[in-house]
């Protein structure tokens, strides 16, 4: 990718010449956080998307933060920032958002079932 995008505004800072640069801030990798993150985006999409992937691909710029959410230099966030001004859609539902980060879970609860029914098959064979 020659260029990140902001999830909120679709501001785009590249390397490109030309592009001009903003801080671009990546969704944080904590669970809690993340989801706030995803929610105050208000993109249903993302809430679908494991935090892993939404840390590598994702960005937020940097005019959804209030000064105070920098650190001193103003280059970094602070931990516990959240995007809270010029947000751009309605924030996802809690119903929406209930499950997240559904996906991995899911994926280690439907192979474990898989698991327990194979173990389970073992005693079949006395089954008439
Ligand atoms: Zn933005």
């Amino acid at each position: 990718m020659a260029y990140r995008k902001c999830e909120i505004c679709g501001l785009r800072s590249g390397r490109k010449d030309g592009m001009k640069r903003y801080f671009m801030a990546r969704f944080p990798l904590d669970e809690l956080r993340c989801k706030e993150w995803v929610k105050v985006a208000g993109n249903e999409d993302l809430a679908y998307l494991p935090i892993q992937k939404l840390h590598q691909l994702k960005f937020v710029c940097g005019k959804h933060f209030i000064n105070s959410d920098f650190k001193k230099k103003g280059t970094q966030l602070k931990k516990t920032a959240v995007p809270s001004i010029r947000l751009t859609s309605k924030p996802l539902t809690d119903s929406i958002l209930a499950e997240f980060p559904c996906h991995l879970f899911k994926e280690q609860q439907a192979s474990q079932e898989g698991f327990q029914l194979i173990k389970s098959g073992g005693p079949c064979g006395l089954m008439p």
